[in-house]
């Protein structure tokens, strides 16, 4: 099949054949019709970390048609749309039917510990496609999965609740632009920061009750703080944490090293949430809130030739919301 493909890491993608992988007993193959670009794109060309296969085809989110189904595959047939869980797990341990397939013991994130999605197709558990939400288009069917879930899982860990306050950092960013539109749907007050005008301004836009600089104290203060940059912006998102506040970590895009005080954490009576991706049950509920208007930013759709232009404008972190590939 044609794929988006790396041969060394760190390394440059180059669009080829690789061999179509096969399709096990619960696998099913998805023909892929858009496909959207993450951060993880940028950090397996640079060997952070290295694909643990090469040639390996990137991308973590897809959405597409059922090409092909493994013989004890019971829930699709031929012509389903669905949209690829990248949160990968067997679906039959006892961690995953006790509905916690984040601790299964082969889980794994699509398009990083297994080749992904920029390609004519892709092969997945059969748990690990769900039913295309209904009434939304295919771009906006393909780029809420990985950002959206890890969002939807952190907000839910927080027990984020109508009324709370929620702070977002880093506004445009994946993770980010999906915690501000479903802790607005969850009935939060939101906050955002960037170190960009035009991204504060867009947070605003879209919900926002207001935005502020990154990484400076900051004016207000909030029950839940999702902070996905690290380092850089530790020490205002800890500070900006309400009494009884919960702070949730899902990445260090700025840097993996923090300091924290002990008397802090205890005397704010803090609880610090670390977290990535998200359960099968939390990928339906999302993709429910997806079906019913949940607002997905999309920034803009490329061919999937166009994938060197997409991967430039990530690098110069010039969009807002996600990249996507139309194949
Ligand atoms: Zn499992």
């Amino acid at each position: 099949m044609h794929a988006w493909v790396l041969d060394r890491s760190p390394g440059e993608y180059r669009y080829g054949e690789v061999p179509a992988p096969p399709v096990g007993p619960r696998e099913v193959r998805v023909r892929v019709v858009a496909s959207a670009l993450n951060r993880m794109d940028l950090w397996l060309a640079l060997g952070m970390p290295k694909p643990p296969v090469l040639p390996m085809v990137p991308g973590c989110d897809a959405a597409g048609v059922v090409a092909e189904v493994g013989e004890e595959v019971s829930r699709w047939a031929l012509g389903d749309e669905v949209v690829v869980n990248p949160s990968l797990a067997c679906g039959h341990c006892p961690e995953c039917l006790a509905g916690r397939s984040v601790y299964c013991a082969s889980w794994a994130i699509l398009g990083e510990h297994r080749s992904g999605a920029h390609a004519e197709s892709v092969v997945v558990g059969e748990a690990n496609v769900v039913a295309r939400p209904a009434g939304r288009t295919w771009e906006e069917s393909a780029c809420y999965g990985l950002c959206g879930l890890t969002a939807y899982r952190m907000l839910r860990r927080a027990h984020l609740s109508a009324g709370e306050t929620l702070l977002v950092t880093g506004a445009g960013g994946g993770v980010a632009s999906a915690a501000l539109a479903i802790g607005l749907q969850m009935g939060a007050t939101v906050y955002a920061t960037s170190r960009h005008e035009a991204k504060r301004e867009r947070a605003v836009a879209l919900g926002a009750a207001a935005s502020f600089p990154s990484g400076e104290p900051l004016p207000v203060e909030a029950d839940v703080v999702v902070d996905s940059s690290g380092e850089p912006t530790w020490a205002s998102s800890l500070g900006a944490l309400k009494k009884g506040g919960r702070l949730a970590v899902c990445g260090g895009t700025g840097g993996g090293r923090v300091e924290l005080s002990l008397p802090k954490l205890w005397f704010g009576q803090y609880e610090l949430i670390g977290s990535t991706m998200g359960t099968f049950s939390e990928f339906d509920e999302l993709t429910r809130l997806v079906a019913g208007g949940l607002p997905v930013a999309v920034d803009s759709t490329f061919q999937l030739a166009g994938y060197p232009e997409a991967l430039a404008r990530l690098r110069a972190g010039e969009q807002f919301g996600k990249l996507v590939l139309r194949h």
